[in-house]
């Protein structure tokens, strides 16, 4: 239910972009995070990449989030296609939700998937509202009830949902397969533009620590 040669070329095309992001990647990019990446986190898509737990997060969070764009993408393809009943749930769900304001939507690949609210690091200034909270008050409600299902509709509903799941496993197979071929591009990318800048603030922390002479 794959097509495999999709799934390679949306991945290569995802890697060039991902090449095109690092060069400009410093180290104070992006504020830091000290919660574990429920993305990332024992990834095989790492695995696959090469991208060793020394690659900072936000670099290897980059490359995961886009991985995970091909593989929702393929899903929502699929589901399209062959799963009317999941597709209509997930259709009418989204009427609902619009109009409401969705932290998630529309943020770069670098952004996605974290939580829009970290806690403030130490010395920041608390945010005086947050996004999540923003997100709540400006969800409108439904228009009309939904009518329940029945029992065969709901068989339906779940036995479509575990073939989604399916796709979605067999696409992150396909995009880990893929990422394969562009681990050479990818750990030489991590070398020239990401290990250097590492080098420098440690260097940096090393001469602030050395006791005045
Ligand atoms: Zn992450």
């Amino acid at each position: 239910m794959i097509v495999s040669g999709a799934i390679e070329q949306r991945v290569d095309a995802a890697v060039d972009a991902w090449l095109r992001w690092v060069p400009g990647w410093t180290p104070g990019t992006h504020r830091g995070r000290a919660r574990l990446c429920r993305r990332c986190t024992g990834s095989p898509m790492l695995a696959a990449a090469g991208l060793t737990s020394d690659v900072p997060h936000q670099v290897t969070h980059a490359l995961v989030s886009r991985m995970q764009r091909i593989i929702d993408r393929r899903v929502d393809e699929f589901t399209e296609q062959q799963l009317p009943m999941l597709h209509a749930e997930l259709t009418g769900e989204q009427m609902w939700r619009a109009g409401g304001y969705d932290p998630a939507a529309g943020l770069d690949p670098e952004y996605e998937g974290l939580d829009p609210d970290p806690d403030p690091a130490d010395g920041e200034q608390p945010f005086l509202f947050t996004l999540a909270g923003l997100a709540e008050e400006s969800r409108s409600e439904p228009l009309l009830p939904r009518p329940p299902l029945s029992a065969d509709e709901k068989r339906q509903l779940r036995r479509e949902v575990e073939l989604a799941d399916r796709c979605a496993e067999e696409a992150g197979r396909a995009v880990c397969f893929a990422l394969m071929a562009h681990r050479s591009r990818i750990e030489s990318a991590v070398r020239r533009f990401v290990e250097p800048q590492i080098r420098a603030m440690l260097d940096e922390l090393s001469r602030n620590l050395e006791p005045p002479q």
